[in-house]
């Protein structure tokens, strides 16, 4: 039986991403800390910088990580740290946000937009190796709403092509990577540098902005330090160009508190998704995210595929029933005005992402979800469905 809106006036209105929900529940610790930052003054680089490197170190079995400013910042640090000359070319899926190939262009590097897997959303092995060219010096992987693109074969390809694999984890944080033997590792520490984002929505969120690098390898970790820190190897020597990109301490302390939930939050998404799976597996039109046993999926986006036209419609109706839903991307990379004419395609032509564009719709996915809520939002979209 149909029960919309009206029945469910005990509901709080459902948002995309209930922030304010969830700093309720750390509340007290988040303040504690956050004013225990302001009084000790140390408002950069301060022991709450030191205290969240270092148990983000070990959260992610990782030797090195560097704060930064952003998750773009990541990424631009990351690729200034390769040492590659203008006109390289660095392979990144066309189904992505726009920071990924940003960067690239921003430091005259050639962007290579590929297509996609469409169960997985992700770049594969094989789609990166009919992009390969002599100019390709780098890769970027982006673990598309919380699921690991399969690395192995990508890590395979990089040794045998010498190019670097530059992680974009901004929606994995806290995923595993399974490899064909059992072994788990976190996404983010599997290529040559791993790069994240802190932003409030992100399943690992500040209450501003923030970012991360990771990596294995000590001397890397020391140029990344440097680059992020206008190119200083000690305070006034400056060794190269570099950029200024901090993490703040005060998101630093909320941020370390966070970190200790992570796993919970991935759980309670997982949870959600789960619900999800149960009560839309049956209506034909839609195509829910199809998780890959390379992989856990940490569901930083629940993105379904709608067929035959209806997304629009879908949302639309959704909107109107209080239902918020969200387009991951409607335009492909190469696109867009501001990639218009690079010829960066190669001339493929990319059909799974052009597809996905027209058809893909995000869900409402956070950690504080209400059963009446997730009830209603399956029941708002059966009845779209009749
Ligand atoms: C959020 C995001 C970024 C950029 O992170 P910012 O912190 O907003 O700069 C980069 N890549 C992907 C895939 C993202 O989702």
């Amino acid at each position: 039986m149909l029960r919309l809106k009206n029945q469910y006036n005990f509901m709080r209105p459902i948002q995309m991403v209930d922030l304010i929900a969830q700093y309720q529940s750390i509340k007290e610790a988040v303040n504690a800390s956050v004013l225990q930052t302001i009084e000790s003054g140390a408002f950069i680089n301060g022991p709450a910088v030191q205290n969240f490197k270092a148990s983000l170190e070990s959260y992610l079995d990782v030797k090195h990580v560097i704060p930064c400013a952003n998750g773009t910042d990541a990424l631009q640090i990351a690729l200034m740290a390769l040492g590659l000359q203008p006109g390289d070319e660095v392979i990144v899926p066309a189904f992505t946000y726009v920071a990924t190939a940003e960067v690239i262009a921003l430091l005259r590097l050639k962007p290579i937009m590929v297509d996609v897997d469409p169960n997985t959303f992700n770049i594969t092995a094989a789609i990166v190796k009919a992009a390969l060219s002599p100019k390709t010096k780098a890769v970027v992987p982006v673990h598309l709403f919380g699921q690991s693109v399969d690395m192995q074969p990508l890590i395979e390809l990089s040794e045998k092509h010498g190019f670097y694999l530059v992680e974009d984890n901004a929606q994995a944080i806290g995923a595993d990577y399974i490899f064909d033997n059992g072994r788990r590792q976190k996404t983010g520490t599997l290529g040559h540098v791993g790069c994240t984002s802190f932003y409030p929505s992100k399943n690992l969120g500040a209450f501003g902005d923030g970012g991360a690098l990771f990596t294995n390898d000590t001397d890397l970790a020391a140029t990344l330090k440097k680059i992020a820190s206008h190119g200083q190897s000690k305070r006034y020597y400056h060794d190269c160009i570099g950029v200024n990109s901090r993490l703040d301490s005060v998101q630093a302390a909320i941020l370390d508190i966070k970190l200790k939930k992570l796993d919970h939050y991935a759980q309670a998404r997982q949870s959600l998704a789960n619900y999800y799976y149960q009560n839309l597996a049956d209506i034909t039109a839609l195509t829910l995210p199809k998780v890959q046993p390379n992989s856990t999926h940490v569901y930083h986006q629940f993105t379904l595929k709608v067929s035959g036209g209806q997304r629009d419609a879908l949302q639309q109706f959704l909107k109107e029933q209080g239902v918020p839903s969200m387009i991951y991307y409607p335009v492909p990379l190469q696109a867009q005005k501001a990639f218009l004419g690079l010829g960066n395609t190669l001339g493929l032509e990319l059909p799974v992402t052009e597809q996905l564009c027209k058809e893909v719709l995000s869900l409402p996915m956070h950690t504080e979800m209400a059963a009446d809520q997730s009830q209603y939002i399956c029941d708002t979209i059966r009845a779209f469905f009749g």
